[in-house]
């Protein structure tokens, strides 16, 4: 990260008496984090300031702090920073907000600047690291909690370390982290993977149904009727898409759920070889090169799994 621009953006941050911070719809552990240990640091280091971290809430993430209602009336003139999120328009909860400037910290790839500022790094494990590094190259402030936030949100996004986009950065700033704060973080990883029984069956389930095609793409589509039995909700396939990594026949794999909610399939994709956020952005979906997403109408998945299938078929034959 640039010097200049994380004291730009600290700038801001001192400038402004009104903070909000939003990150994508359908949180993930590291959005959420982010966004509580972001608000925290502020509030740590201005307590006079009106700050707020908002987006609809998640109860099994309650562990990183309660996120904010937003009285829209209250925020006019803020300042909005939005963490984790590529785009506008995948932003949580900021359609009637009438804010000044954005700033935005993130790790998807973006190939258009859409923030006054902006930190972007494709190459760091997550978003949680990126707010780290800030915090620490700046005047803010961090605690024992806002560590804690920040190591969870970098342990989950990265998968344990196990995914490529974990570097030698990312060791320096656990390190740091652990060090600063004395981390006791054996304890925290119940609150990241502790899981009733139901959902091991249900993983079980997934495992069991998983097609694999002979170009060494697999996927499972669930239904409603499959979430019911098992007693798991729509979100429940997305927290179990990165355990299908390293199975030795597989080289891409989607997870695909049927949400009654907005009457859309979402597909979650992981792969460790074929490049497949070029495919997910035909369908509506993005993110980043070896995991990606996609929310698609029902006359659209089986395109996609084609899609999918093809580029997995021609990464193969690249590999002979
Ligand atoms: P997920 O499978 O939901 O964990 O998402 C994996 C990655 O793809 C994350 O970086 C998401 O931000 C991104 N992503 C998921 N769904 C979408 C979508 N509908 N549009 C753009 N990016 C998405």
């Amino acid at each position: 990260m640039a010097k200049d621009i994380g004291k730009l953006i600290y700038k801001k941050i001192k400038k402004y008496d009104k903070i909000v911070i939003a990150r994508h719809v359908g949180p993930d552990p590291d959005a959420i984090a982010s966004q509580i240990a972001l608000r925290d640091s502020i509030l740590f280091t201005f307590p006079e300031k009106k700050v707020v971290a908002i987006g609809a809430g998640v109860t099994k993430f309650k562990y990183f702090g309660l996120l904010d209602k937003l009285e829209n009336k209250d925020f006019t003139d803020a300042l909005l920073i939005i963490l984790d999120v590529p785009t506008l328009d995948r932003v949580d909860g900021i359609e009637d907000l009438a804010y000044k400037e954005v700033i935005k910290i993130d790790h998807h790839p973006c190939d258009s600047k859409i923030a006054d500022l902006e930190i972007v790094d494709d190459t760091a494990s997550s978003a949680c690291q990126l707010v780290a590094e800030f915090i620490f190259k700046t005047n803010l402030k961090m605690n024992v909690k806002i560590a804690s936030n920040l190591f969870l949100g970098i342990v989950s996004d990265s998968d344990r370390f196990l995914l490529s986009y974990t570097t030698a950065k990312t060791f320096q700033i656990v390190s740091k982290l652990i060090d600063d704060y004395q981390l006791d973080f054996a304890p925290l990883y119940t609150n990241l993977y502790e899981r009733p029984i139901n959902e091991i069956r249900f993983h079980g389930y997934l495992a069991e149904h998983l097609t694999l095609t002979e170009n060494g793409f697999a996927y499972v589509k669930i239904t409603p009727e499959i979430l019911k039995e098992y007693e798991v909700d729509h979100g429940t396939p997305s927290n179990m898409i990165n355990d299908f990594n390293y199975i030795k026949e597989v080289l891409a794999w989607v997870f695909v759920t049927y949400d009654e909610k907005s009457e859309l399939y979402k597909v979650n994709i992981r792969s460790r070889g074929p490049i497949i956020n070029e495919t997910a952005e035909k369908y509506h979906g993005g993110g980043h090169k070896f995991a990606s997403g996609a929310r698609c109408k029902k006359e659209e998945i089986d395109a996609l799994l084609e899609d999918l299938d093809k580029v997995c078929k021609d990464y193969k034959e690249s590999q002979m």
